[in-house]
């Protein structure tokens, strides 16, 4: 969209910005629905409360926090509400949390602008695109004359009104996201820019008809780190005022799958098309490398116990950032058969956790633990051990890490020590494996296991990787399966390369 003339305040007043996040990445094919109680048992912060929460982290809140101040506007916290990764939202949940976000908005008076942090790739049980929806009705209150500056996870699947709705769609550029709060201040930049009168956006949005495997889409290295070279260069040329590539999520069955590029020009809106076609066929003429395959649970045992120091074996099927339940044991299962020691897994499993909690450091149990979420991720395994550490759960992590998190919450946790040599961490809150601190703070030192299971894929490197002899994504069966051919998809366009050549 592009205005000719935009009505604002008074100059001479200092803008006020609303701060908003809602953000849900929604894997259609996992077994449990996202519930309200996930988002409150995640993040949940109304008003002033969102601050205290945010201004610190490693994440776009804090960053438009940050770029507020920066910028000479002021920034008025809404609401903003976050759950892990995992099933569909229910109606309910959506319905409840966008009408407190509404009210919210509603209460916070007459604002200049809007910075809002949404996924991407939130699917309700009635919108394949729920963060289009969010946008419609935020506008629809907003009215047409309050731009709205808009982030997303590169890891949305943007539909036709998410790119239209906002002046600027922002995406994060690092996977593991690292740049998160960067984006967030990006986003207050471009949003002085527009009150001021400097730029007035023109955006143009380039669907492609292909999807990027996910262990491709590291940023660190080629194929991706050329695509966002590419990028960055586009972005200098003087006129440009964003330009964002999102390769999308393939766990969400929705008509909106599919790599998205995305140019906003200064007052130009042809020449913003053009240059997203352009970038969007440089992205689609390297499609080929942007595939990718997986050694198999055997083959990935093998390569590990013939490997000298700390290996990461990245659990692709139970990524718990792309929606995995967390507690699969194929893996487990495997290296113990292998007579593996030193092993290290999380299992989300709260009955085991409390009961172990309960019993206290010292206590022997025998227990099956792991694989009760559904039948897609292994069979319980039976731990004989001893209990060896008991926490609430809290750890904090200072550094840049995927997610942005800083305060994380893994629920009442138990730390066994098996009698076979291996070490089970089971809490009883889903947690992205995004921070070396989930084991520190039990008392575990990374660096003196041989084989840490970690449910991820990507995300877990910018942590990981600091201890990691050698990462080894394993292509395990689960709800986040690697490759889009392990799934059977009812929405999805097509054609879609690689699925349809
Ligand atoms: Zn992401």
């Amino acid at each position: 969209m592009c205005e000719e003339t935009r009505q604002h305040n008074s100059d001479q007043n200092i803008k006020r910005i609303g701060i908003v996040g809602f953000m849900h990445e929604s894997n259609t094919f996992a077994t449990t629905k996202t519930t309200r109680r996930h988002f409150e048992d995640a993040f949940f912060h109304v008003g002033e409360a969102l601050v205290p929460a945010w201004e610190d982290a490693h994440h776009e809140l804090g960053g438009f926090l940050e770029g507020c101040n920066t910028y000479g506007l002021e920034a008025h916290p809404v609401l903003a509400a976050w759950a892990t990764p995992g099933g569909t939202v229910t109606d309910e949940a959506y319905e409840s949390i966008v009408a407190e976000l509404l009210d919210a908005l509603k209460a916070a008076g007459p604002l200049d602008g809007l910075l809002l942090a949404l996924h991407g790739a939130m699917v309700s049980e009635s919108f394949d695109d729920a963060d289009g929806e969010t946008l419609e009705r935020v506008r629809a209150l907003l009215g047409p004359d309050v731009p709205i500056v808009l982030s997303l996870d590169m890891h949305g699947n943007v539909s036709p009104r998410m790119a239209a709705i906002p002046e600027v769609l922002v995406a994060y550029r690092s996977y593991p996201h690292v740049d998160q709060r960067a984006r967030g201040v990006d986003c207050a930049r471009i949003m002085g820019d527009i009150l001021s009168g400097a730029v007035k956006p023109c955006q143009a949005h380039v669907k492609l008809p292909l999807l990027i495997h996910i262990v491709q889409q590291y940023t660190g290295d080629a194929p991706m780190a050329d695509l966002y070279k590419e990028l960055e260069r586009i972005e200098a040329q003087p006129e440009v005022v964003s330009v964002s590539l999102l390769p999308g999520y393939i766990y969400a069955d929705s008509p909106f799958m599919g790599v998205s590029v995305l140019v906003t020009v200064d007052g130009d809106e042809a020449r913003a098309g053009e240059l997203a076609t352009a970038f969007g066929d440089y992205v689609y003429d390297r499609r080929n490398d942007l595939n990718a395959g997986l050694p198999s649970v055997d083959e990935a045992v093998q390569e590990a116990m013939a490997t000298e120091g700390t290996v990461c074996l990245m659990d692709s099927g139970d990524n718990i950032g792309g929606g995995g339940p967390g507690d699969s044991t194929i893996l487990f299962a495997a290296l113990r058969a292998a007579g593996a020691t030193g092993v290290c897994v999380v299992l989300c499993d709260p009955a085991a956790a409390r009961m172990c909690a309960d019993g206290g450091v010292g206590t022997r149990i025998f227990l099956p633990v792991g694989a009760k979420t559904d039948k897609e991720h292994g069979e319980p395994v039976t731990l004989s051990g001893v209990v060896q550490h008991v926490s609430d759960g809290h750890f904090v992590e200072e550094h840049p890490r995927h997610g942005g998190t800083r305060d994380y919450d893994q629920g009442y946790t138990a730390v066994v020590r098996t009698d076979d040599g291996n070490t089970v961490v089971l809490n009883s809150l889903r947690v992205m494996p995004t921070s070396l601190e989930q084991l520190l703070s039990l008392g575990i030192d990374p660096s003196d296991l041989e084989h840490i299971i970690v449910k991820g894929v990507t995300a877990p490197r910018a942590a990981y990787d600091l201890v990691a002899a050698r990462t080894i994504c394993v292509d395990t069966p689960g709800v986040t399966r690697a490759g889009p051919d392990a799934f059977v998809y009812a929405k999805r366009p097509v054609p879609l390369f690689p699925l349809d050549g």
